[in-house]
C-alpha cells in the first residue's frame, strides 16, 4: 500500500522517502568537516533500548538518566510520551556526550544517530492492516556525507550500523505504539495509564520496583524462572513491561492471574 504524506510525523513530511533497495549515497569519517555538526541543536528521539543502554554506560539508573539527560515534550497532539535527548544550556546546544573525537557514547549511541541518514517513522494503526515502517532520507544542508561516493540501501546502513538487535527487543514497543486501540486517533489514554506506558517503556528501574515492591507477583501467575529473569536481565524485563502493557493498557488476555487474587478481584 502506497503511504501518503497524511500519515507521517510533520516534521519528515517533506523528506524523501526511501523504499527498500532504493539507493541512496553516504559516508561519514572524522576527516570531513563537519564532523560531529551533526550533534548538536538536533532533535533525537530516544527509544527504551537507547536510555537503557545510555543510563547502564553512565552507569546511572534510568530514573536518574531520565532527570539528567532526557527531556519530555508534553504537546497536546502527542498521544503518547516520547523522550529526547537534552542538548547543552548554552549557546552551542552541543549533546552532552559529543567530544572532540566524535561520540564518546559510541557504541551505546542512539538508533537515530546509528541510523542518521535515514529516519523512520511508523504509520497509524489501520484495521487487518499491520503498521510498516517506513524511512525517510535526511539530507541537511550541514552534512557533507552525501557527497560520499558509497552507494547504500536502508538494509544495508541497518546492517552497517548494526541497530537488528535493539529493534527486536522493540518489537513490542512498536506493537503499543501502533496498536489498533488507537484506530481513528479519537481515542486517549488516561494519565494512570500514560504514567504506566512511560514506567514501563523508559523508566525500567522504576519499573523493576514496581514488579518487585508491589502486590504485582501476588497478583499475576508469571511462567517458572521468568520471576527470577526479570530481576536479573534488563532486556527480559523491557520484553516484560511491553507485553504487560497490552493488559494495562489494552486489557488484553496476555497476563494470567493467580486464582487467589482472581477470588479478591
Ligand atoms: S558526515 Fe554528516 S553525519 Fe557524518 S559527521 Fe558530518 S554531519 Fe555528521
Ligand atoms: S549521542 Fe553521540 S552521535 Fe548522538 S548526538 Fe550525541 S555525540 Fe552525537
Amino acid at each position: 500500500m502506497s503511504q501518503t504524506t497524511m500519515d507521517v510525523p510533520p516534521d519528515l513530511a517533506d523528506k524523501r522517502q526511501l523504499s527498500d533497495d532504493e539507493p541512496f549515497c553516504f559516508g561519514c569519517r572524522p576527516d570531513l568537516p563537519c564532523f560531529t555538526r551533526c550533534c548538536a541543536n538536533v532533535n533525537i528521539l530516544l527509544t527504551p533500548v537507547d536510555v537503557l543502554r545510555l543510563a547502564r554506560r553512565l552507569e546511572m539508573s534510568t530514573t536518574e538518566f531520565l532527570d539528567r539527560h532526557a527531556l519530555i515534550p508534553i504537546t497536546k497532539d502527542l498521544r503518547l510520551p516520547v523522550v529526547m535527548l537534552k542538548m547543552s544550556d548554552d549557546e552551542s546546544k552541543r549533546c552532552s556526550f559529543v567530544t572532540e573525537k566524535g561520540c564518546g557514547v559510541y557504541e551505546d549511541r542512539p538508533w537515530s544517530c546509528r541510523m542518521y541518514p535515514v529516519a523512520m517513522a511508523v504509520p497509524p494503526a489501520r484495521a487487518g492492516v499491520e503498521p510498516k515502517p517506513i524511512h525517510f532520507l535526511l539530507e541537511d544542508d550541514f552534512c557533507e556525507g552525501h557527497g560520499e561516493p558509497r552507494k547504500w540501501a536502508v538494509n544495508e546502513w541497518r546492517e552497517d550500523q548494526d541497530v537488528a538487535r535493539s529493534e527486536e527487543l522493540e518489537a513490542g514497543f512498536r506493537e503499543i505504539v501502533s496498536h489498533p486501540w488507537f484506530i481513528g486517533g479519537e481515542r486517549r489514554l488516561d494519565p494512570k495509564r500514560l504514567d504506566m506506558f512511560f514506567t514501563a517503556c523508559y523508566d525500567l528501574d522504576k519499573f523493576r520496583a514496581f514488579v518487585f515492591e508491589s502486590t504485582f507477583l501476588e497478583r499475576f501467575d508469571l511462567e517458572p524462572g521468568l520471576v527470577e529473569s526479570l530481576r536479573e536481565d534488563d532486556d527480559a524485563l523491557l520484553r516484560f513491561g511491553f507485553r504487560w502493557l497490552k493488559l494495562a493498557l489494552f486489557g488484553e488476555p496476555v497476563l494470567p492471574m493467580k486464582d487467589s487474587a482472581r477470588r479478591t478481584a
